[in-house]
């Protein structure tokens, strides 16, 4: 019996699955135009077109609260991160409601609360928007849609002038993915694995989660800080999938290797044991309020103590490097050996966004 293939889960949870679902699906049908200096080929966490900072993502995180965060806080949070992190200053949002009939007004509020005090800490608001409402099935509430522009502001010239300063040849006008070279150090901003045990705790109301919170945060500021700082040539928010995926996108886009050391990780106490407990690798749950840098190695250093001495990267650790000598993700782990980091079939957790 032949089944017609159809879409599922994995499908939308980050990792090989969905990566080769855009391969097939998305890029043949909507990749091609040729007038964006950072396109949807670059499959990077925004686009540049006309000088213009461009980013659209949607938020279907259930539930729509959870220890830490809601779908409010996350919609502005991940928009706003996936601007900063090609080194652009967010300008303005779009928001685009989905709402489920029968979600109580009282909800809606508590989301629009949220959604108002995460545009004040980033320093952006919402210009444009719309609201459909749908008849009540499985959204479990509500779905946001969020977009929003950036603009390239004067660090990140000053960022990129730095770099130039050691990299000979480097031209590239943007903090983008393929840009990361061997050599170039790997800089974690702090632990992984929070915002995917906060969610799933909330999904299904397991114990273990009472410490765990999630870290969803718009980090344009922290961001800001360390380009005025300068030396990043690569910035990625360790979103569905988590630090394995990202640091896979990173070595398949700029074609290098990457070495990371497992004790250089921070992950927390409960969430290390809470993973334990579940059968489920940290390093491929995701995060929203972290963000992976690649940095010459001249100044890495001077990068690390800048993040530290931010609320948001205080525990930033540099946890491997760039290398020329392979070209896979690999890790050094605790117990002395090497084995390959590879890229997760998808985030362990569903719906964590
Ligand atoms: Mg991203």
């Amino acid at each position: 019996m032949s089944e017609v293939e159809r879409v599922t889960m994995t499908h939308g949870a980050g990792g090989a699955v969905m990566a080769k679902f855009i391969e097939r699906f998305v890029l043949p049908y909507l990749g091609g135009f040729e007038g964006a200096e950072v396109g949807l080929e670059a499959l990077d966490d925004a686009a540049v077109v006309n000088g213009v900072v461009f980013k659209s993502d949607s938020h279907a995180v259930k539930p729509i609260f959870f220890p830490g965060g809601d779908i409010g806080r996350l919609a502005v949070a991940g928009t706003v991160n996936d601007i900063a992190v090609l080194g652009a200053e967010p300008v303005a949002l779009g928001c685009g409601f989905v709402l489920e009939e029968g979600l109580a007004f009282g909800d809606l509020e508590r989301v629009l609360a949220s959604m108002k005090a995460a545009c004040l800490e980033a320093g952006v608001f919402v210009v444009t928007g719309d609201t459909k409402v749908v008849e009540k099935g499985s959204l479990g509430g509500l779905v946001v849609n969020m977009s929003g522009i950036g603009r390239r502001g004067k660090a990140l010239d000053h960022n990129l002038a730095v770099v130039r300063k050691f990299r000979r040849g480097f031209d590239a006008r943007w903090v983008l993915d393929a840009n990361l070279r061997g050599g170039d150090k790997v800089i974690l901003s702090g632990s992984v694995a929070d915002h995917g045990l906060a969610v799933l705790s909330a999904q299904e109301g397991l114990a273990f989660g009472s410490g765990i919170v999630s870290d969803v945060k718009p980090l344009n500021h922290m961001i800001g800080r360390v380009l005025e700082m300068g030396g990043v040539v690569s910035m990625k928010d360790p979103t569905r999938g988590g630090l394995a995926n990202a640091l896979n996108e990173w070595s398949q886009k700029a074609k290098v290797g990457i070495l990371v050391r497992e004790d250089k990780i921070p992950i927390r106490k409960d969430v290390r044991a809470a993973c334990e407990m579940l059968g489920i690798d940290p390093l491929e749950v995701g995060n929203e309020g972290k963000v992976i840098m690649g940095v010459v190695a001249e100044i890495a250093e001077e990068v690390l103590e800048t993040l530290l001495r931010t609320e948001e990267g205080r525990d930033a650790e540099i946890i491997g490097e760039a290398t020329g000598e392979f070209d896979v993700v690999a890790m050094e782990t605790v117990v002395g050996g090497r084995r390959i980091l590879p890229m997760p079939v998808g985030d362990p957790v569903p719906r964590i966004c």
